[in-house]
């Protein structure tokens, strides 16, 4: 028999299983396992290219040029850009950038400042 994880509300630790769900008897919270208690956003883990944490409001320099999509701009290399978002999809990082507007980034070229 596997442990169950603590309440992810009050910490009890006298949690137990009701079908798929988990159910804490102190404070009557009920969850489903692996999940978060706010939601589970906060589970996801996004990471620049050389692996730091990111997280809402970072500020990140671009460290190739990327072409935006549908225009002729360019996104030089060393471009900084300052409180991203963090989104689900491909391009995980929403974000505005001076001169260019609002463009989704991939994690992986860019880099925390
Ligand atoms: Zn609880």
């Amino acid at each position: 028999m596997t442990a169950l994880p603590p309440c992810p509300k009050c910490n009890s630790e006298y949690t137990y299983e009701d079908g798929d769900q988990l159910v804490c008897p102190e404070c009557a919270h009920e969850w489903k396992a692996g999940e978060n208690a706010d939601g589970g956003d906060d589970a996801r883990v996004i990471k620049d290219s050389v692996g730091n944490l990111l997280q809402d409001g970072d500020t990140i320099t671009v460290i190739k040029d990327l072409k935006v999509k549908g225009s002729s701009l360019v996104v030089k290399v060393g471009t900084k850009v300052k409180n991203i978002r963090l989104v689900d999809g491909d391009h995980d990082i929403d974000c505005k950038i001076d001169g260019i507007g609002a463009m989704k980034l991939k994690s992986e070229f860019v880099r925390k400042v």
